[in-house]
């Protein structure tokens, strides 16, 4: 006796091979029925005997090809079709156009095991063919003007498939069943190289480009989501020379490696590390350099940035050419978004790059690459970009639809669906227009993807941030301005789907607070509606402003100035003091005594950068968060080096007091205690001093549960440090692996305040 079972599956599963996968398992366990996308994903309906339904049911979640992502499987039994209804077939049905509505489109996904396979094969027909792809890789969000997924909606309409591409595009069995950028080198996309003056050498492109990096030669390569700025990695002068050209002073350059192999003589690599260089969405990892060999790379802290390649036009690049290294870093003039478009390529990288691989399949929107590092039992996000976006983080309840656009670094922005948020790609620093022009281009294609048009508008509550800014110029919405610390606990929130009451460690570089200072190590009692500040670092002026962030001594100077009082310099030993810029240090000692120009600040960040000037010696940066990046490289890793002490002030709401830590520091100077060791004391003595802030807390409030939130917790040292502590004095800690703990996860906890305080 035949059943019948009707199946719904929500989740990622359109334009990732699903329906032809569905296809091939009612083939295998004899059932006849149907599938078609449906308004959430996809309804399938089976027929046939129960113990071959049990095996179908079993297998689905199984075998899911490997870009699905179910989120939810329902059955029901429904009445068999028999007699002259009875079907004989499983068939694939149409989708209307009505039910793209809640479908989710694909991220951006690696050449497949399958397609790098066949590119290699001289018998294939897409042999060496730079654009190969199938259901199960290749490019989607970067190529997707709007919804439905299909070729018309893609930069791909202008290529029409030829019969052979149309054959396979057309048949449920192959692995390009409705592979939306379908192509081969009959009809698909080609390469062209050029030189800065637009005009083609002679030669093949390819062998061409390969032959020019091996020679040492700056190549701007067109990716996925934008343009690279390539160079051979194993030639120092040639870096050097790519630095200089684009005014990039010390920041670490992303390396792309032939293979695992090529990474491990770099890097040191866990077998973790090795999974997520090898992960579908190929990612940015930041790793453990190998020797000082490599400073070149990245001269300040102990890592590199390695990934592999993940488009075919990346695999020949290293197909048996003799490269095994390139410096692969986003093509732009230092803070602008990356180039995308062939001539823009041309005119504003001209004076970078000695020649352009271009490509006519357009980059429809731009996505840089994702960043993350391994810490002790999770990855970690730096940057959240290619590969995951727009793949959604689940929330604990549907949410009305709304907007959130982030702050001001590091920018992305959210949007929420149902019960779907999702996160848009790295927008980087709004502080210019073509940041901003990016920044307003992402919000209105992401809300065109989902179609969705949000009436609620969640923003940072800096006044001078540009996406505050833009928020304010928007009509018939509902704005709800976020206090930036709390926002990011609520992020933290969000992805553990936490709902009560939390206590909040939000440590960071900067923003604004409730009483118009710059807050920045924050312990707040909070939920998704409220928060309150329960502790804070001590404020500490700023001289100079942001004139302070690019100059740490400064930061040093006010603390000791702080510490000391006016004869802070008969404390320091005098080798140290032979450092500091004199005639700057008259005026900023004139700032402190006056006031001028120095917004107090409670800022984690800044005393990270205090305290690497005085331990290594790093008066100034030309990057973010370099002063911490070099206190944490230098670490010692014992931890039984003693901790430095602070103090706790205040009852309400408690100040940590950073004098006795800089009482301490200045002695271990006099007695040459080395940078690592004052490092490890520092780092230590902060994870003490929050802890105990914290246990105060926790006795105070009765809550238990600990989310940990903010660009300090990139530091994988405090990190730890901190967690153990806390899990050790009975805390439940809630930590972040699915958006960056930095500004870059700030839109998703925006997004989530809204939503409870409306
Ligand atoms: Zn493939
Ligand atoms: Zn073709
Ligand atoms: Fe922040």
């Amino acid at each position: 006796m035949n059943q019948r079972v009707k199946i719904e599956v929500r989740g990622i599963v359109q334009g990732v091979g699903f329906r032809p996968y569905i296809y091939r398992l009612a083939q295998r366990f004899h059932l006849t029925g149907n599938i078609l996308n449906s308004e959430s994903g996809v309804a399938i309906e089976i027929q046939g005997t129960a113990p071959d339904i049990d095996s179908f049911l079993r297998a689905l979640p199984l075998e899911a090809p490997p870009l699905a992502q179910l989120h939810e499987i329902s059955t029901a039994r429904i009445d068999p079709r028999i007699g002259p209804s009875e079907e004989s077939a499983f068939l694939i049905l149409p989708s209307t156009r009505s039910s793209s509505a809640n479908t989710l489109i694909s991220p951006d996904i690696a050449t497949c095991k399958d397609c790098a396979t066949e590119l290699l094969d001289p018998s294939d027909r897409r042999y060496l063919y730079p654009f190969i792809n199938c259901t199960n890789c290749g490019p989607r969000f970067t190529i997707v003007r709007s919804i439905p997924y299909d070729r018309a909606q893609t930069s791909m309409a202008s290529f029409r498939m030829c019969p052979a591409c149309q054959a396979e595009y057309d048949d449920p069995l192959n692995r390009r069943f409705h592979a939306q950028p379908n192509a081969c080198w009959d009809c698909g996309p080609q390469l062209e190289l050029v030189d800065r003056a637009g005009a083609p050498p002679p030669g093949d492109p390819l062998a061409e480009t390969i032959r020019l990096l091996k020679q040492g030669s700056i190549v701007a390569i067109k990716g996925l989501g934008g343009f690279h700025l390539a160079v051979d990695a194993h030639q120092p002068e040639a870096v050097q020379e790519l630095r200089r050209r684009k005014g990039r002073g010390e920041k670490p350059f992303a390396i792309m490696v032939r293979d695992p192999s090529a990474a491990s003589e770099l890097c040191l690599l866990t077998q973790r590390d090795t999974a997520s260089l090898e992960s579908v969405q190929r990612p940015i990892v930041l790793l453990s350099k190998r020797t000082a060999a490599f400073d070149f790379l990245a001269p300040d802290g102990n890592h590199l940035g390695l990934f592999l390649p993940y488009t075919p036009l990346h695999h020949l690049l290293f197909a048996n050419t003799g490269l095994t290294a390139l410096v692969m870093t986003s093509a732009n003039l230092s803070e602008e978004p990356i180039a995308i478009d062939n001539r823009e390529a041309l005119t504003r990288l001209s004076t970078i790059a000695d020649f352009f691989l271009f490509h006519n399949r357009d980059i429809l929107l731009r996505c840089d690459d994702s960043v993350v590092q391994n810490l002790p039992g999770r990855t970690q996000f730096v940057r959240r970009s290619r590969g995951f976006v727009p793949a959604p983080i689940q929330l604990h309840e549907s949410m009305p639809s709304i907007l959130a656009v982030g702050g001001e670094l590091k920018n992305t922005i959210c949007v929420s669906r149902g019960r779907y948020a999702f996160l848009g790609q790295h927008i980087g620093d709004l502080e210019n227009l073509s940041a901003y022009d990016f920044f307003q281009e992402s919000i209105h294609h992401l809300q065109q993807i989902l179609e969705v048009s949000p009436k609620i508008i969640a923003y940072d509550l800096h006044p001078g941030y540009l996406s505050t800014q833009w928020a304010h110029n928007q009509h018939d919405t509902h704005l709800v301005g976020v206090q930036h610390h709390h926002a990011h606990i609520a992020s933290c929130m969000a992805e553990n789907q936490l709902t009560g009451k939390v206590i909040g460690i939000a440590l960071d570089g900067t923003g604004y607070g409730t009483d118009g200072t710059a807050w920045g190590g924050e312990i707040l009692v909070a939920d998704l509606q409220n928060f309150e500040r329960a502790a804070h670092l001590a404020y500490t002026p700023m001289p100079g402003n942001a004139q302070a962030i690019h100059e740490p001594w400064r930061m040093a100077l006010s603390h000791l100035w702080q510490t000391f009082g006016d004869d802070w310099r008969d404390h320091l030993p005098p080798s140290l003091l032979a450092t500091l810029p004199r005639p700057a240090v008259k005026l900023v000692e004139q700032m402190l005594h006056t006031g001028t120009n120095s917004p107090l600040t409670s800022s984690c960040g800044r005393l990270f950068d205090a305290v690497a000037a005085l331990a290594c010696q790093r008066l100034t940066v030309s990057y973010e968060a370099q002063a911490a990046i070099a206190l944490e490289a230098c670490c010692d890793p014992r931890t039984n080096l003693g901790a430095y002490p602070f103090a706790i002030e205040g009852a309400a709401c408690l100040q940590i007091d950073a004098r006795p830590l800089f009482t301490a520091i200045v002695e271990d100077l006099h007695h040459d205690v080395a940078p690592g060791i004052i490092s490890r004391r520092f780092h230590d003595g902060l994870a003490d001093i929050l802890t105990e802030a914290t246990l105060r807390i926790v006795q105070r409030t009765g809550l238990d549960h600990v989310c940990l939130s903010g660009g300090v917790f990139l530091n994988a040292i405090l990190s730890n440090a901190l967690e153990t502590r806390l899990v050790r004095a009975g805390c439940t800690v809630f930590t972040h692996s699915q958006v960056p703990p930095g500004d870059g996860g700030l839109s998703l906890g925006q997004l989530l305040i809204a939503a409870h305080q409306r």
